[in-house]
């Protein structure tokens, strides 16, 4: 992805590891058949290979520059982690994330605020490194914005839960030690990041994926509209087909509601979006055309 200028805003993106991954286009809420052939065949090259039915998704962050502040988004799985269950691909990663942040010519401690849409094990993993055998904030000067709900929710799920793989063995590695450090900011929805609501960032809640699911607008002065949009949305197939999902929302009925609204609601406005797994470009629109609304990546930014 370019960088993107936004009036006086910039963002960046940088990936935790190179390449994409392909996901067998099953995972999606079974996907097959006629309307996998449909999907496919309409499907952008950069987004996967019909011929092996793979999507591809991408782990990578992105960085909100706005003048005043140097904004982290996502922190994808973090290094020396030790994963199980549907995270089981992710255990003891060791990628040169910080050093992929350096090529933007950013260091750790530039970094204002880090901003974690939601706490799920893929957006928070970033959030602490090893030091001496404990696992400390990455981000020294950040505060470290999370949602007080999902914190709730999964600091206490028992280990026999469904999402216990897919958050609480992160919370214990990349939450607890942000809550323990006093950077944590535990804030509920529509809190204001930068400026007032409307001209600057802020939050919204899109409860679905997680209870406490948040997305991040970003709008210099009278500019162009950008959404970071977490896990929303997975993959840009379910803009086409918003019924599409991966299996892991925490409220499914929630979460294709979330899906819909978005869709209907930035459909050729020319707002951009910013999911946390499309693969590169990644940046992109909502476009409607004879077949319906579809994702259009936007690269060079139009
Ligand atoms: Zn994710």
């Amino acid at each position: 992805m370019k960088p993107i200028a936004l009036g006086d805003f910039t963002i960046r993106k940088f990936v935790e590891s190179t390449g994409n991954m392909g996901v067998p286009a099953g995972v999606f809420s079974g996907l097959g058949g006629e309307r996998l052939k449909t999907l496919c065949e309409a499907m952008d090259p950069r987004c996967g290979d019909p011929a092996s039915a793979l999507f591809y998704i991408s782990m990578h962050s992105f960085v909100l520059q706005t003048g005043s502040r140097t904004i982290l988004i996502d922190t994808c799985n973090g290094n020396g982690k030790r994963r199980t269950g549907v995270m089981a691909g992710m255990n003891m990663l060791n990628h040169d994330y910080l050093g992929n942040l350096a090529q933007l010519g950013l260091k750790p401690e530039d970094i204002d605020v880090v901003l974690c849409t939601h706490l799920h094990s893929d957006h928070v993993g970033w959030n602490t490194r090893l030091e001496n055998g404990a696992w400390v904030p990455t981000f020294a000067n950040a505060r470290y914005l999370m949602s007080e709900i999902d914190v709730e929710v999964y600091g206490s799920l028992p280990p026999e839960h469904p999402q216990y793989p897919l958050t609480r063995e992160s919370f214990e590695d990349s939450v607890l030690p942000v809550l323990a450090s006093g950077q944590a900011e535990l804030i509920r929805t529509g809190h204001v990041v930068e400026h007032e609501v409307g001209n600057g960032v802020w939050l919204e809640g899109c409860p679905g994926h997680t209870p406490g699911n948040m997305v991040i607008h970003a709008q210099s002065g009278p500019g162009r509209h950008a959404v970071f949009t977490g896990d929303v949305f997975h993959h840009p197939v379910q803009i086409q087909d918003t019924i599409l999902n991966l299996n892991v929302d925490a409220d499914p009925e929630a979460g294709l509601a979330t899906r819909r609204r978005f869709v209907e609601t930035y459909a050729d406005t020319g707002t951009i979006l910013l999911a946390a797994h499309f693969p590169d470009p990644t940046a992109g629109c909502v476009v409607t055309d004879r077949a319906g609304p579809a994702f259009r990546f936007l690269d060079p930014l139009e």
